[in-house]
């Protein structure tokens, strides 16, 4: 680093812990402000658990270190708050650009800092009446906090578009918010493939289930939402803590446990049977559980049994794949959102190409949306094209110019050799538009590419083509109807 504006300040830096007293402190105050905030941010359980023990190292230039006991702890501070510690270090002094975690111990600035702390940080939930006493109370508090601090505000029921394959799994979760531990309900088992809406729906539930206490605080519902990951990173951490019966009393405490991708407990025995053993105190105390996983209770084979079992008892039901009209509703409502007008010819085409999850649709339309503030144009399809291009090739369903063209051919009933023939008679030339006009539609080839698997044509009568037929299928509905057949077969 080079001596200029601001050398002082960082000379000091760079001298770091050996300094005397005055920047020693402000280095102290510092540490002090990002604990408390990390405290307030994660809530006092979690930051207990794993960021107590951290102390502050040495500062050498931009960097900065900080240590913790055990590999453990440092690999899961490093990849849980590594980025948020180095955005509250460069927020306090913007000379630090990272932060680097490490196994040890720190230098006497950490004990410093210690004897500077003051009194707990406020806790997030400041505006929730507080109880008094009692260890149970404040488990419960605790319990909240670190619900309050994971749900996702933007997964609402207000925000999730129902449609044919989750209109059951949709009213499920509806009626567990509505009703926790009914009959029948319990356990609620969400079960499908990546990005269909689990996280969403149980995150809903917790949402609700907030709101209805915000409004009648005395229904003290306490909710714990957690992935099955966290439940046994909490339980092991309890382990080595030795604070394995607080962990307990905590989960068994809640009256809604909510636990995330619960296949992650697979192999992992000795989590599995904890869960186990919390599951049926719950169950048996008539408080809820929500689980979801990838797959079926049945399916997930690797969960021992007598959990699976169970976990099959009460209410079971998958997100099943989309379907392009659902589709069509999410991107709607996605845009709506964020007050962004997309042409409807956009957004059937996004529908259309990105099948899978709806992750990666939304993911696709916010880059767009993006594109478009940031050059202010409108977004077209071709704009779309462009800005989506790595997007859409890996979503390319793999149909292929020669699969299109052999089915556009005997759909019209010609030989497959026109579509790369030079004939010009209506009834060829038509149909071998269609192909093109579909193959630039379903598959990610460019112009000239197309061109020259029809029989080496050039781009422009591609472009040609291409806009001929959607000027047909505007005028034509009999036409259109014939395209979207083809354009159904093709994509299986
Ligand atoms: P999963 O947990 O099943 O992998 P998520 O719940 O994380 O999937 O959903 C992935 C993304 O897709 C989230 O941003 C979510 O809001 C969105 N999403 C999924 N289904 C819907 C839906 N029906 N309506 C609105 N958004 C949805
Ligand atoms: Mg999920």
């Amino acid at each position: 680093m080079t001596a200029n504006g601001s050398a002082t300040e960082t000379q000091a830096h760079r001298d770091g812990i050996s300094l005397e007293m005055e920047p020693a402190q402000k280095l102290a105050c510092q540490w002090n402000r990002i604990r408390e905030r990390l405290q307030a941010e994660v809530g006092e359980a979690e930051y207990r658990t794993w960021l107590r023990q951290m102390t502050l190292g040495t500062i050498d230039g931009d960097e900065v270190t900080v240590h913790l006991p055990t590999r453990f702890l440092r690999d899961w501070v490093r990849s849980h708050y590594g980025d948020r510690l180095n955005a509250l270090w460069h927020g306090e002094d913007p000379v630090i650009r990272r932060v680097d975690i490490r196994v040890g111990r720190g230098l006497s600035t950490g004990g410093l800092a210690e004897s500077l702390t003051p009194s707990p940080a406020p806790s997030k939930s400041a505006g929730t009446p507080v109880q008094p006493g009692g260890t149970r109370a404040e488990e419960r508090m605790e319990a909240r906090d670190s619900l309050s601090v994971t749900l996702e505000p933007r997964f609402t029921f207000q925000s999730f578009v129902v449609g044919k394959p989750n209109e059951f799994a949709h009213a499920c979760a509806r009626r567990v918010a509505e009703r926790p531990a009914s009959q029948g309900f319990n356990p609620l088992f969400l079960y499908g493939g990546v990005g269909l809406g689990k996280t969403h729906l149980m995150h809903a539930i917790g949402w609700e289930l907030l709101g209805r206490r915000a409004k009648h605080p005395s229904a003290l519902a306490s909710v714990m939402y957690m992935s099955a990951e966290r439940f046994m990173y909490r339980f092991i951490a309890a382990i080595r803590s030795q604070s394995t019966i607080e962990f307990k009393e905590q989960l068994r405490s809640v009256d809604v446990l909510m636990v995330d991708d619960l296949q992650f407990l697979i192999g992992k025995d000795n989590t599995q049977e904890e869960f186990f053993h919390t599951f049926n105190a719950l169950v048996d105390a008539g408080k809820q559980i929500v689980v979801s996983a990838d797959k079926s209770p049945s399916d997930l084979s690797g969960l021992e049994d007598r959990l699976r079992t169970r976990l099959g008892c009460g209410m079971v039901a998958d997100l099943h794949a989309t379907t392009f009209e659902l589709r069509i509703s999410i991107l709607e409502a996605k845009a709506a959102a964020a007050a962004v007008n997309v042409a409807p010819k956009v957004l059937e085409f996004l529908a259309h190409r990105i099948a899978s999850n709806v992750r990666e649709l939304e993911g696709a339309l916010n880059r767009l949306i993006a594109h478009a503030n940031l050059f202010g144009r409108e977004i077209t399809i071709e704009t779309t094209q462009e800005v989506l291009h790595d997007i859409l090739r890996a979503h390319d369903r793999r149909i292929t110019i020669e699969e299109i063209q052999r089915k556009v051919a005997e759909h019209w009933n010609i030989r497959l050799t026109d579509m790369t023939s030079s004939r010009r008679a209506r009834a060829v030339a038509r149909p071998r538009q269609v192909a093109m006009y579909l193959a630039k539609q379903l598959t990610s080839r460019s112009l000239p590419e197309i061109g020259r698997r029809f029989g080496n044509r050039d781009h422009t009568t591609v472009m040609h083509a291409v806009a001929r037929v959607g000027e047909l299928i505007g005028r034509d509905a009999a036409f259109a109807e014939q395209v979207e057949l083809l354009r159904r077969m093709l994509e299986g």
